[in-house]
């Protein structure tokens, strides 16, 4: 049988760091899980992180004014990206698990891994109008974030002071994993490290390692199908009327984004929905 990979895109300068230790853990454990355990390790590659028309090899087709979209998308067709994007697609490709790790920037990931998303994600490669969500062309693999913070938990609670984390987390885990089709994983989140004591430090890193031991089969996160959504520009990508009215009644909105102006789903975009009694008061996406 073909050995697993796994590919974690890690983005810390210091090898010292809680984040250099958090790779080390996935990396070590998911080896002795028989994976193969990639890590590209954007600051040591120098991983370029602006998307420019560097990464296009050759013309560009449009010469009046240049799309970065569309050009990437004719040059991943033609095998006309740049090297080290065509590195990376590579290793999206053989892996079945992504790991994103990374101290949390400004409520998102370092420049450098957006970097990562806006160059390595190329329409075609990655999503088109047609594959998206859960219909996607990574629908196969599954994703998550694993990232430090410098707050603690309650200042991301919904009455903390930084507002709901799940709300911070919706448009990396909706908007760009999910959207290229990933199953995605509820997040590995280590709050605060730095104003921790080294047993909690230590401890995190224990939880962690016991988590990988059953990652893969966890239950992903729920997101709105595409199968509830008009799929057309004509009728604007909008949900389908007799979906609105199903959601009338339910006490919840159907996911963060989804939330139809009601109350949001608890811990949508942190945990997989419950199951059995408990799904009763959760919304019914239909996945
Ligand atoms: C530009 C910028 C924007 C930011 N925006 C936000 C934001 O929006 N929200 C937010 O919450 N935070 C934000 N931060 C803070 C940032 O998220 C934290 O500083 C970061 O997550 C801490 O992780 P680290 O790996 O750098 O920790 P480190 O400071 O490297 O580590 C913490 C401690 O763990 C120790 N350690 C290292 N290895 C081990 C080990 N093996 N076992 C036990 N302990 C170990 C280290 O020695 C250190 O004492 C921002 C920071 C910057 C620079």
């Amino acid at each position: 049988m073909a050995q697993k990979t796994a590919l974690i895109v890690y983005a810390h300068q210091s090898d010292g760091s809680f984040n250099a230790a958090v790779r080390d853990t996935t990396v070590k454990e998911l080896s002795r899980q028989g994976y193969t355990a990639v890590v590209s390790d954007l600051y040591a590659m120098n991983f370029k992180a602006s998307a420019t028309q560097d990464d296009i090899i050759g013309e560009s087709k449009n010469t009046q004014l240049f799309q970065y979209g569309e050009e990437t998308m004719h040059a991943w067709e033609e095998g006309r990206l740049s090297d080290d994007i065509v590195a990376e697609q590579r290793k999206v490709e053989a892996a079945e698990l992504i790991i994103f790790q990374f101290p949390l920037y400004w409520f998102s990931v370092p420049a450098i891994m957006k970097g990562w998303f806006d160059r390595v994600l190329t329409q075609g490669f990655a999503f088109s109008l047609v594959h998206m969500y859960n219909n996607g062309i990574f629908k196969n693999k599954k994703a998550m974030l694993s990232f430090t913070t410098g707050a603690i938990q309650t200042m991301f609670q919904p009455d903390g002071i930084n507002g709901d984390i799940n709300v911070t987390l919706w448009p990396l885990q909706n908007g760009t994993l999910h959207f290229c089709g990933f199953q995605v994983l509820p997040p590995q989140i280590f709050w605060c490290p730095a104003h921790s004591s080294p047993e909690m430090r230590k401890g995190m890193l224990d939880g962690w390692t016991a988590r990988l031991g059953g990652l893969l089969a966890e239950k992903p996160l729920t997101f709105a199908p595409c199968e509830l959504f008009n799929l057309n520009f004509h009728s604007g990508f909008l949900m389908r009327p007799e979906v609105k009215e199903e959601q009338r009644s339910r006490r919840y909105g159907l996911t963060t984004g989804h939330h139809l102006g009601k109350a949001l789903p608890p811990d949508n975009q942190i945990k997989s929905q419950p199951q059995g009694d408990d799904a009763d008061a959760q919304p019914n996406t239909g996945n």
